[in-house]
């Protein structure tokens, strides 16, 4: 049962900065969770304009703000504002997290964390694999920088052959790991699948309201395949309703959207939060089906 929280002196904040960011899902979620371990805290949106970024960071040590997440159009330019960066993060070069820890801004990106957990609880074993991404874009790149430290290969594909040949150059420089980039065509992507372990969708297609669509044909998918769509709306793409019917092992993008929190959650208040009841705030608060 949830712990009767108010709000005094001794309240904490935690936060968002975004802009915008009045769509942000984070205090939907965070909240609750709170709330309902009795932490005194209180979990807000800041809309922070590009020009207002270093001092929204210099206002979170004035203010001994203790935990801040960060998103678009912050994740890269912020981090030269904070103190210390997780290694893959300052790799990946972009963080959507950071821990107050007496004065010290620490950084880290769990979004890519949070799709990687998202995998391992699904039974996922990422060691060893071969994995194909579909696009090539921000989800797509830090998702496949940290798979890349125990994939055995991994291969980007995307509609502008240059984003995916640019990205996966980038990545094999600086994680000196087995990554290509290549045109998403039904001729490469039928040559590639078969190789493949875990293909990952990281396009928009099949995204509320276009939910007929599949950024890959389905005759092209084999049953050994486990498939992860990082599409969170609708709960089941089209692309994860067409794997499962051929047997292959799917997950969708929500569980990657509560882990982010999650791990953020957990780093900052050493507590685990009740995922159930953050997944149904999501859930609720987009109406998804
Ligand atoms: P993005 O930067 O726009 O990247 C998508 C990339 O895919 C673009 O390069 C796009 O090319 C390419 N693309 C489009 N259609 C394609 C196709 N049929 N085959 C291959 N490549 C194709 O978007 P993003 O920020 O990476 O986000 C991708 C998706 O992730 C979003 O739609 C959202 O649903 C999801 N997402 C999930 C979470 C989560 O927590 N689960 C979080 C954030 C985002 P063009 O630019 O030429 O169209």
């Amino acid at each position: 049962m949830s712990k009767k929280v108010s709000l005094t002196a001794h309240t904490n904040i935690f936060c968002i900065i975004g802009h915008p960011v009045e769509h942000s899902m984070s205090p939907t979620m965070w909240n609750p969770a709170l709330q309902e371990l009795g932490l005194d805290y209180a979990y807000v949106a800041f809309d922070v304009h590009p020009d207002n970024l270093e001092k929204a960071i210099l206002g979170m040590r004035a203010l001994g703000i203790k935990g801040m997440n960060v998103t678009i159009p912050h994740k890269e330019n912020v981090i030269q504002y904070l103190d210390e960066i997780d290694p893959i993060a300052k790799k990946m070069g972009a963080i959507n997290t950071i821990k107050n820890d007496d004065g010290v801004l620490k950084a880290r990106n769990t979004d890519a964390g949070g799709a990687k957990k998202s995998l391992i609880d699904a039974g996922c074993e990422i060691s060893g694999k071969n994995i194909l991404f579909l696009g090539s874009g921000g989800v797509a790149r830090s998702v496949a920088y940290i798979l890349s430290q125990q994939a055995n290969k991994i291969v980007l594909t995307d509609i502008v052959e240059k984003s995916a040949l640019t990205v996966a150059q980038e990545i094999k420089q600086n994680m000196g790991v087995d990554i290509e980039g290549k045109l998403s065509k039904k001729s490469i992507l039928k040559e590639e699948i078969q190789k493949t372990d875990i293909l990952i969708n990281a396009t928009p297609i099949g995204m509320h309201p276009k939910m007929n669509a599949s950024p890959i044909s389905k005759e092209l998918l084999h049953e050994d395949l486990f498939v992860f769509d990082v599409i969170y709306n609708p709960l089941q793409t089209k692309l994860m309703k067409d794997a499962a019917k051929i047997g292959c092992k799917t997950l969708g993008g929500l569980d990657m959207l509560v882990n982010q929190g999650v791990l953020a959650f957990e780093w900052w208040t050493g507590k685990s939060p009740n995922t159930t009841l953050m997944r149904s705030k999501i859930i609720d608060f987009l109406g998804i089906k």
